[in-house]
């Protein structure tokens, strides 16, 4: 008997049918001797839906706690329904929120970190025999407040859940039928990867790949937790996400990831004296906004000029934040830009091959493209370029290094997501 975590994604769970389809595929799970725990996601579009909802009654940035109060929502309608369609077919079942479930997180609303699980109840439920069914994406602070993960936070239920049950699988439920050389929506002969690293995983999750929430990765490779991604629409194999990965002869890239929650920050003519960068840095991470590409040019009649890169939703609060220290750093103008896209090319083999970033720049400047900024670790390099011919570069890419094949990729649910 092995105890399994299940998890569905929104589009998984998008409507009635494909409800029941799942409540279907978890039943034959548990009649095969199996014990499951399932995490599932909201319906469909249902968050942004909410989301939009609460743009409509707030004309500013809506309260964090009242957000996580009403995003939570959407998960918690689906733990009811699949437990109402997995009772329907005999088998008994108990759905909880993130909180019944045990689930502990720290105190930052919209992003919460998980701090503690405490499974003791969804394990006794699972022991009497139930599917158990837990709300992705949701937890609760210490002091009972409720929070979020993030936006697709679901994968890091599934995951901290499966390493806290010491479950022997985790498998995450998608549209797609695994990971892929690149989003299948955006390059149809994408190859679909057996096996991934974790690391390989997690700068692909990082770096944009939606397939799977970045700390569902962090907390894989962390607790050694097998993870399968796979679809829920068929049962072809997917792919085995884990600490080792053989590599197709040849090639050296494995993945491509785009992301286009990025905007450019300039700080022109700052003072140039030790500690500056610490002031504007520390500034944005007391107001967790994460910086990731920076670059400094040079020195000036004592005066230096940077940029860096912020998620295009913390943009305003960035610059909010830079004004604020203003008179303490001294510097002429701060400007920002936002028609930006991250594009990256990921592969353990990178490090010991020489000519792959070249080959990387090449491909964009042949499209007649320039670069905006650059970044490099051992397994990735990413380049900032203007969003307008995105998917043009991702194809070139593709091609260039050899990820192309004469298969159409599997891609299930709406063709034009959102
Ligand atoms: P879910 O609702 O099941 O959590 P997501 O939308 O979060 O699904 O993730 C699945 C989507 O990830 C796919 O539909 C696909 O368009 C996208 N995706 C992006 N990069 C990749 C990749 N490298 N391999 C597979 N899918 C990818
Ligand atoms: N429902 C949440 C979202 O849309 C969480 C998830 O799907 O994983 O981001
Ligand atoms: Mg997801």
């Amino acid at each position: 008997m092995s105890l399994i975590v299940m998890k569905f994604g929104g589009s998984s769970v998008g409507d009635a049918e494909r409800m029941k389809r799942v409540a279907n595929r978890v039943v034959e799970r548990q009649r095969e001797g199996n014990q499951c725990v399932v995490v599932v996601s909201a319906m469909g579009d249902t968050t942004d839906d909410l989301i939009d909802l609460s743009k409509q009654i707030c004309s500013v940035t809506p309260p964090a706690r009242e957000m996580d109060m009403l995003l939570t929502t959407g998960e918690q309608v689906s733990v009811a329904l699949l437990s109402m369609a997995i009772q329907s077919l005999g088998q008994p079942a108990l759905s909880f929120t993130g909180w019944q479930a045990g689930m502990y997180t720290d105190e930052v609303h919209g992003k919460a970190r998980i701090t503690d699980i405490q499974p003791e109840r969804i394990l006794n439920a699972v022991n009497q025999g139930n599917v158990v069914i837990v709300a992705g994406f949701q937890g609760m602070t210490a002091d009972g407040e409720i929070t979020t993960l993030g936006r697709g936070g679901s994968d890091t239920t599934a995951v901290a859940l499966a390493a806290a049950i010491q479950a022997d699988v985790c498998e995450i439920f998608t549209d797609v039928d695994g990971v892929y050389s690149t989003d299948p929506r955006v390059v149809k002969c994408a190859r679909k990867l057996p096996e991934i690293t974790y690391d390989e995983m997690l700068e692909l999750a990082n770096l944009g790949a939606a397939v799977l929430h970045p700390r569902a990765v962090e907390y894989a490779k962390n607790y050694n937790v097998p993870l399968v991604v796979r679809s829920s629409f068929n049962h072809n194999a997917g792919t085995n996400v884990k600490e080792e990965a053989a590599m197709e002869q040849g090639i050296v890239v494995r993945g491509i990831a785009s992301d286009k929650n990025v905007a450019r920050i300039s700080i022109l003519g700052i003072e140039e004296k030790p500690g500056q960068l610490a002031k504007v840095f520390t500034a944005l991470a007391k107001e967790q906004i994460d910086v990731d590409i920076i670059v400094q040019s040079g020195v000036m009649n004592g005066q230096a000029d940077f940029s860096f890169t912020v998620s295009l939703t913390d943009k305003d609060r960035a610059l909010e934040v830079i004004q604020s220290i203003r008179s303490e750093v001294g510097f002429r103008e701060v400007s920002s830009q936002e028609n930006l896209v991250k594009v990256s090319i990921v592969g353990a083999g990178m490090v010991s091959t020489p000519g792959v970033a070249a080959k990387m720049f090449e491909v964009i400047s042949d499209l007649g493209l320039s670069i905006n900024m650059v970044s490099t670790s051992e397994i990735k390099t990413s380049c900032v370029i203007e969003n307008s011919r995105l998917n043009e570069v991702i194809q070139a890419l593709h091609t260039a290094y050899g990820l192309d094949t004469d298969q159409t990729a599997f891609v299930g649910g709406p063709q034009d997501r959102r």
